[in-house]
């Protein structure tokens, strides 16, 4: 057992080249590595037999928790019966067309049809083609530009880290800048002028938005794409009204809206879909994560009545059209679909997202709320955000050399729950599975609070 321990540490040490890692203190051994076994329910347990509460849910992905024997015996039976074939020219096979069927009747009533990915991010470089197409068929082959937001987080893709506005998916790596814009994020919490109310701060966002659109020139812009609540970005919920304006706005100028609910959609607000939470009516929606419950990589674009009318338009003049994956609708990923829509959905799995959400959001507040160094407590359903100030009166940000978010997110893990340490900014960031029960909301809590106490 500990021959094989040696041999993973060294072969993950020289051979593994991980995605966003540091890789020099990797390969040096400096930073945290960890070698993940099992899950069950909301715990994993790595190699060396510790277990942790992930309050993370992987990557906000491991939606009905780990170790579900239903989706496990959908993807065997899956991979038995046909591993694989492909959906080019029509086809599909039982699981790809059952589920998107059962998404299309999850999906607002406007929506028409559901593409296929892997990931999050070739959905939306889909989402980027397909806008590109739809402005092209209706003879608009100027209306191309696509606006997205400071702080979003949209994929690492070449279009989709572009669309991404952190920079440290940009740094030194020559995205394309056009036809991408960004715009102001609404972060209310860090607005500029602190006598803003939110409406107030939510029209001013929407004011932006609209010089820049007309900066541009309306018949440029072709789209604007958002998380409905920003999650990468540091789990920022919309100030009040941010999204009805935002929409008034869009279709004044005939801008095509893409809901991206790579972590929002199938439930995590407590809704089925974060567009229907906050009220918008998307052209494109982004699903990604919670679709399978990362149980089989899987994504898909949704698309709306309006968009779907003028794509078949273009296949009439056109003929077949020019995009697919070889793994699109991929029959085992849809079948670990399927599986978990349904355990969704039996377990009421949204509703107590909803319900637990709100419970350990309370809680997280009560516990923190009025730490000196807690700048806010926000969030809505399960996802949860605390921000920490070196003072809260100024929300001063505290010296970046002094890495307060890892520390805090260290501290936790010492206490046997896993938070993230969100990219940019002093916030840590919680998004567990939707199992989670109240008891488990509580060992959070406690963990994060002797964990802030350890550190500041
Ligand atoms: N969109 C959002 C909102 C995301 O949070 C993510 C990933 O976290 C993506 C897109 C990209 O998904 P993937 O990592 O599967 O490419």
């Amino acid at each position: 057992m500990l021959d094989r321990e040696n041999d993973l540490n060294a072969w993950d040490r020289d051979h593994f080249f991980h995605p966003s890692t540091h890789m020099g203190m990797h390969a040096r051994g400096e930073s945290p590595r960890r070698v993940i076994g099992s899950g069950e329910g909301v715990y994993i347990t790595d190699t060396a037999g510790k277990r942790s509460l992930d309050a993370f849910a992987g990557l906000y992905c491991v939606n009905v928790g780990y170790g579900r024997t239903e989706i496990a015996e959908a993807i065997s039976q899956q991979a038995h019966e046909l591993a694989y074939y492909h959906a080019y020219v029509g086809h599909g096979t039982e699981a790809s067309i059952t589920l998107a069927h059962m998404i299309m009747e999850r999906a607002p009533a406007h929506m028409s049809r559901v593409y296929f990915g892997l990931s999050g991010s070739d959905a939306n470089e889909t989402n980027i083609k397909l806008i590109w197409y739809y402005n092209n068929i209706l003879g608009r082959p100027e209306k191309k530009k696509i606006i997205s937001r400071w702080r979003g987080y949209h994929g690492s893709g070449v279009m989709t880290g572009s669309l991404t506005g952190l920079e440290l998916f940009h740094n030194a790596f020559d995205l394309p800048r056009a036809p991408i814009l960004h715009t102001e994020a609404p972060y209310y919490f860090r607005r500029e002028d602190r006598s803003m109310s939110e409406e107030q701060f939510s029209a001013h966002c929407v004011a932006k938005l609209e010089e820049l659109i007309l900066a541009e020139g309306p018949d440029t812009v072709a789209a604007f794409i958002g998380e409905p609540i920003l999650g990468t970005g540091g789990i920022v919920p919309p100030p009040k009204g941010y999204w009805a304006a935002i929409q008034a706005v869009l279709e004044k100028y005939d801008v095509l809206l893409v809901a991206d609910e790579v972590v929002t959609g199938f439930g995590r607000l407590g809704s089925m879909f974060g567009s229907q939470h906050y009220g918008m009516k998307p052209d494109l929606i982004t699903i990604a994560k919670g679709l399978t419950s990362a149980y089989a990589p899987l994504s898909g674009s949704i698309v709306s009545d309006r968009m779907w009318e003028v794509l078949v338009r273009g296949s009439d003049q056109l003929g077949p059209i020019g995009h697919g994956w070889t793994y699109s609708a991929h029959p085992i990923c849809a079948a670990a679909g399927v599986a978990n829509l349904r355990l969704i959905d039996e377990l009421n799995l949204v509703e107590n997202a909803g319900r637990v959400g709100a419970y350990f959001r309370k809680g997280l507040e009560d516990a923190l709320g009025s730490h000196a160094n807690v700048g806010e407590v926000r969030g809505d359903g399960l996802m949860a955000a605390v921000e920490f100030v070196e003072d809260r009166d100024d929300r001063k940000f505290f010296d970046p050399s002094r890495k307060i978010g890892p520390a805090i997110a260290a501290a936790l893990l010492d206490r046997g729950v896993i938070g993230r340490a969100m990219p940019q900014g002093d916030i840590l960031g919680f998004a567990p599975p939707f199992c989670l029960t109240e008891a488990e909301a509580d060992t959070i809590v406690t963990a994060a609070a002797s964990a802030i106490e350890a550190v500041l």
